[in-house]
């Protein structure tokens, strides 16, 4: 495997690390090979909401499982899931049922270049959305600038399609608007950015961006990968009170299996075959035990209404660890958002990606590996968001946080 990984991150190398290798997990805890136990805040990177192993989730799978692993043709367990999407998230009357993020998204994409007949997309720096072409590009400098590739392999031709514009920046959106508005399909957001830490949209920010796309013919497209069943039950858009065209899905929506979706309006949705002309399939699409996972965990959700809960108890942590840091002279600062949370060693505010940049990575590797000595299991890079789940107690979370403190002495130098 190269890096000795099946998705990079995993590698710690920007922590200095070599990965632990996972043998289990229970509740609010993940097990190493040798049975070491961490506090985990990484999740799976954001699917487990109830923790590992759920037992609603488990025997839901054990149930589907024996039924048979796959059947390649219609299953009821879709349909319920289905309309559970339609029910719980505002926009979305009709989904389609994909694998990961990155196909929802990419497919999302798609559907927006049909109905729009335009091939621009723009997106937002520091926002991630999966790995395909179209997403991979980095910020050109400036306003609207056309994206070069960072990845090799990705044809200009395709990095051309897409335009990058700061987070929280509606002048550089309008001036995005104003230079290619009759091109543009989409713009594609995370609603709270969760790929460079955590970046809240500053009030007026999503209101401003459906405002532009519908002035402009161009479809909004909000990516809750993360935000889904997160930051509100319906998600962020029901959270800030907005409508996108289209909604990726993903990570929770499969508790932890690998199903994701993506939905809006039948009228769009009419597009996607075989309903419509877009083509988009899947042979493992809709897989049994993936509804039964995801069914199980929102099941599991509307039956806790655990959303104001896990918002207090990522609060508690973001605060503590921010005012650790800063009674040690560690400049820091964070928020939280639902189960999404993340702390900046920076003064902040953080706003984009360019703010999200000033932190100390070098001092985030110090105080990582610290804090993974201490049994924490924190996302291995100073730009991602933690989460939290409800198997996590409030007696974990000020664990965790005394355990920051010993950490932050350690790598400043006083322990
Ligand atoms: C994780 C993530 C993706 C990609 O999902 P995969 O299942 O890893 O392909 C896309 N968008 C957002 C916002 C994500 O957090």
């Amino acid at each position: 495997m190269p890096g000795g990984v099946s998705s990079p991150v995993r590698a710690f190398g920007s922590v200095g690390l070599d990965p632990f290798f996972a043998s289990r997990g229970v509740g609010p805890r993940i097990f190493d090979a040798e049975g070491r136990g961490y506090l985990d805040y990484v999740l799976s990177w954001g699917p487990l909401i109830l923790g590992h192993a759920h037992p609603v989730v488990v025997d839901a799978v054990q149930r589907a499982a024996a039924d048979g692993m796959s059947f390649g043709a219609c299953n009821s367990r879709e349909v319920e899931l289905a309309e559970r999407l339609a029910e719980w998230v505002p926009s979305v009357e009709v989904v389609r049922f994909v694998n990961s993020g990155t196909e929802a998204t990419m497919s999302a994409v798609r559907l927006a270049r049909a109905a729009t007949g335009r091939d621009l997309l723009l997106k937002f720096e520091g926002c991630y959305h999966g790995h395909a072409d179209s997403f991979l590009v980095a910020a050109g400098s400036g306003v609207a600038t056309l994206g070069l590739p960072n990845s090799p392999g990705v044809p200009d031709a395709v990095s051309a399609l897409t335009v990058t514009v700061p987070y929280n920046d509606l002048e550089a959106v309008d001036a995005a608007f104003a230079r290619h508005g009759d091109r543009i399909a989409a713009t594609i957001v995370e609603p709270v950015a969760g790929n460079a830490g955590l970046i809240a949209p500053r009030a007026g920010f999503l209101s401003g961006l459906r405002e532009r796309c519908t002035q402009g013919g161009a479809l909004l497209i909000f990516d809750e990968v993360m935000t889904g069943f997160r930051v509100a039950r319906g998600g962020a858009q029901e959270r800030f009170g907005i409508a996108p065209d289209l909604t990726t899905l993903g990570k929770v929506v499969g508790g932890g299996l690998p199903v994701a979706a993506y939905g809006g309006s039948r009228d769009l949705m009419k597009w996607v075959a075989p309903a419509g002309p877009m083509y988009q399939a899947g042979t493992l699409s809709g897989n049994p035990l993936g509804m039964a996972a995801g069914l199980a965990q929102l099941d599991e959700l509307e039956r806790l209404d655990p959303f104001d809960a896990l918002e207090t108890a990522a609060a508690d942590l973001v605060e503590g660890i921010v005012a650790a840091a800063r009674a040690r002279g560690v400049p820091a600062c964070g928020q939280a958002l639902g189960s999404m949370w993340g702390v900046y060693f920076t003064e902040g505010p953080v706003l984009n990606f360019d703010d999200a940049k000033q932190v100390d990575t070098e001092f985030f590797a110090k105080h990582y590996r610290a804090c993974l000595e201490r049994g924490l299991f924190f996302a291995p890079s100073a730009f991602e968001a933690g989460f939290v789940s409800t198997a996590h107690t409030s007696e974990d979370i000020a664990e965790t946080v005394a355990s920051v403190g010993d950490a932050l002495d350690r790598a400043t130098g006083v322990a």
